[in-house]
């Protein structure tokens, strides 16, 4: 018992998943379609205050929809977020898209837009006007969204949020992913809540939301038999799946408040020691999904995670920037050094919101030990 395995950020089902699944399964709604997909939907579109909602099989696949329905296409530039997962970026290449990477700034970690601004200013000398932005909220924290989209705004380019991994946080009591021309979020087994694996996009603009869910679902058009005026994609999400996010609705803001628990838990104990972490700007909410902690060197950060390994604790370097990514070496980059000093010094915590205040214990007296 005592070297139970910690995991970084496990899943955590509410109690009542079974019970919509339970009724899928005893109405046949065996299928990408049924009454736990618009279920679904309607829930998080009252929760997030989302004008609609198209609930898909994954994040990515989400983001993919979402630069087909703004024309994005081969030869197009993408302006994204370098400091990311990698599913931001991908499916700008699905689209044989260039990306164009954006460095952090130090508030939030996420988007500069000093640096957005000073790319586009560039592109758009150089020849192009980027189809469009993808701002990630990471970690739970929401990015400078109104400076983003004010930006944005003035040089009349949409934006994608990737709040993949911030559903619940908020600016200004407004949500992440609600800001933009659409938004994207993942129920992928690790993020703050969970239906196994899927993903929503989101809009003010039903058309977008409509849009989705059509070329979702194979872009049939209305005909008695099988008639294509468009490319489709089977992208849409299970009923069986929806009936796990359902559920998992029931209890997100309670995961979020575990998370944020975590969080204060993390930074009494680590107050006196040479550790950072990021703080909420004035305004901002973050759910908190992961607790991530800056160290003085990779040496320190890297002594932490070898150390909590030792006693079966699973932590994580920050994300690699997608600018130093061999599959993403040659494309343009506006970098000023704050992901990939980041990268360097960066750690995320165990931050499941089903942790113990034993397992708690266990993590900050290894962390502790360190020093
Ligand atoms: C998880 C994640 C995605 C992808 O979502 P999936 O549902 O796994 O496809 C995209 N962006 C970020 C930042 C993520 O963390």
């Amino acid at each position: 018992m005592e070297n139970k395995k910690i995991w970084l950020s496990s899943p955590h089902m509410g109690g009542n998943e079974m019970k919509y699944v339970q009724e899928a399964y005893d109405t046949n709604w065996v299928a990408p379609l049924g009454p736990n997909v618009n279920g679904f939907e309607q829930d998080l579109k009252n929760y997030t205050g989302a004008g609609c909602v198209s609930a898909l099989s994954a994040g990515t696949a989400a983001i993919h929809l979402a630069l087909i329905l703004l024309d994005v296409r081969a030869g197009d530039e993408v302006l994204a977020s370098s400091f990311t997962f990698s599913a931001t970026v991908n499916p700008i290449t699905y689209q044989c898209a260039t990306p164009i990477l954006i460095d952090s700034e130090r508030d939030t970690w996420n988007m500069s837009p000093e640096m957005l601004e000073k790319a586009i200013k560039d592109r758009i000398n150089k020849g192009k006007k980027p189809k469009a932005i993808i701002p990630v909220h990471l970690y739970g924290m929401p990015a400078k969204i109104e400076e983003i989209v004010a930006i944005a705004n003035r040089y009349d380019i949409p934006v994608v949020e990737d709040a993949a991994e911030s559903l619940g946080a908020k600016v200004k009591g407004k949500h992440t992913g609600t800001f933009g021309t659409m938004g994207v979020f993942s129920f992928n087994g690790n993020k703050i809540i969970t239906t196994s694996g899927g993903g929503a996009l989101v809009s003010n603009e039903a058309e977008y939301c409509q849009k989705a869910t059509f070329l979702a679902t194979q872009a049939r058009d209305d005909a008695p038999h099988y008639q294509h005026s468009h490319i489709g994609y089977n992208y849409r999400m299970s009923n069986i799946v929806a009936g796990i996010g359902r559920g998992q609705m029931e209890v997100l803001d309670k995961r979020i408040a575990a998370r944020r628990t975590n969080f204060d838990f993390y930074t009494q104990e680590l107050a006196n020691l040479p550790v950072s972490f990021v703080k909420e700007p004035e305004g901002f909410f973050a759910n908190r999904w992961l607790t991530t902690i800056l160290t003085d060197s990779y040496e320190q950060r890297e002594k932490i995670r070898l150390a909590l390994a030792s006693e079966n604790i699973e932590s994580r370097p920050l994300w690699k920037p997608m600018h130093l990514q061999p599959v993403f070496k040659d494309v343009p980059a506006y970098t000023n050094g704050v992901s990939e000093d980041l990268f360097n010094r960066g750690l995320c915590l165990p931050s499941g919101s089903n942790l113990t205040d034993a397992d708690k214990e266990r993590i900050v007296e290894v962390i502790k030990g360190c020093f």
